[in-house]
């Protein structure tokens, strides 16, 4: 099967108006750290050049620099605002032993915040502005009062959720609703092969009732997916990063690594490459609106966007192959 070019395909986010494109690209971990200002505007290029409309950022990401470097690559690429998506994420704050700026939604944290991420970006709104984690020392109504008035102040067009239990999703939604707030319209969780429960089991109510759409994180388990750890972890991968322990335990586990083998069988014998079958099998997932990708080189990112004719190939034959190794 080759994989030349296959056009990007827009999704709905959840029942709100906005198109997304099925693939975004995102900067954790990366921006700031493995990537500097000149690559994360070759990379920003060649998603946008392949259809990508969504970039997705954090204030915490690089402590504010990846929302420097994200602004500063959008104004050298000379983006005009209407040609892109972005979005920004709140919550873990980056202002040390300040007291009410750290691990909060409240409304003193998240009115500042938020400004000073447009700051960082160069940008007088973002399209997109999640509730980076839940909060259990702020009411929801607070929070969800506060978002509301950000989107009505123009600094933000829509509101979301990272990884939020579907009871807390549900119920902002509700407050929203009977206080005729703005309501969350997307929830941005882990979604990945190995990582399935709270986007297919948890969150199954959650699309249809309150028309919630997903922008999903990690799409190949931090690298993990690509088969690159089979052999032990490589020199300057994210396993091999300090501050990422959590990657370099499953990079380690045996049990995970057998079945990734398999499955890099399986992804040359139908002649993809492993990252471009599982970022495509994530995409197959209806309720997902757009998988953003990661990539800590151009290359990466070139390799990842096949994805996007990968998924033309991806039969539900297929599909319950890839569920079947990793079940
Ligand atoms: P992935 O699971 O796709 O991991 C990306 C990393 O895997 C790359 O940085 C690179 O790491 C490695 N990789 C990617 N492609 C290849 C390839 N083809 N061959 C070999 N190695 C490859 O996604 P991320 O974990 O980066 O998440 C994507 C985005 O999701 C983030 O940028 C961020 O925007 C968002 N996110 C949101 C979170 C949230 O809480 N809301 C949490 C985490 C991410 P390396 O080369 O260093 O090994």
């Amino acid at each position: 099967m080759t994989f030349s070019s296959a056009p990007m395909h827009y999704k709905r986010l959840g029942t709100s108006g906005l198109k997304v494109s099925q693939f975004s690209f995102g900067s954790w971990v990366t921006f700031g750290r493995q990537v500097d200002t000149g690559l994360a505007k070759e990379q920003m290029a060649a998603a946008f050049e392949a259809g990508v409309n969504f970039f997705d950022n954090a204030e915490v990401y690089s402590n504010g620099q990846s929302e420097i470097i994200m602004g500063q690559a959008i104004r050298d690429l000379g983006w005009k605002r209407h040609e892109y998506i972005i979005s920004t994420k709140l919550f873990w704050g980056i202002h040390e032993g300040v007291i009410n700026m750290k691990n909060t939604l409240n409304r003193k944290y998240l009115m500042q915040a938020i400004d000073a991420s447009l700051e960082r970006l160069g940008l007088d709104f973002v399209d997109l502005l999640y509730c980076h984690r839940p909060d259990p020392e702020t009411p929801i109504e607070e929070t969800v009062y506060t978002m509301s008035d950000i989107v009505a102040s123009g600094k933000a067009l829509y509101w979301g959720t990272s990884e939020w239990s579907a009871e807390e999703i549900r119920a902002a939604w509700e407050i929203a609703d009977k206080r005729n707030l703005r309501k969350p319209v997307v929830e941005q969780p882990q979604y990945n092969l190995v990582h399935r429960t709270r986007v297919e089991v948890e969150y199954a109510r959650l699309y249809e009732d309150l028309g919630i759409g997903l922008t999903t994180w990690s799409p190949l388990a931090s690298g993990i997916l690509t088969g690159k750890y089979v052999d032990g972890i490589p020199e300057g991968s994210r396993a091999s990063l300090s501050g990422y322990d959590f990657v370099t335990e499953q990079a380690s586990d045996a049990a995970l690594i057998e079945k990734v083998r398999a499955f890099v069988a399986l992804a040359q014998e139908i002649d993809m490459t492993p990252a471009q079958l599982a970022l495509a099998w994530t995409a197959s997932n209806p309720n997902v609106s757009s998988v953003i990708l990661g990539a800590s080189s151009l290359a990466q990112l070139e390799e990842n966007l096949g994805a996007v004719a990968a998924l033309e190939g991806l039969t539900p034959e297929l599909i319950a192959r890839v569920e079947a190794v990793f079940s």
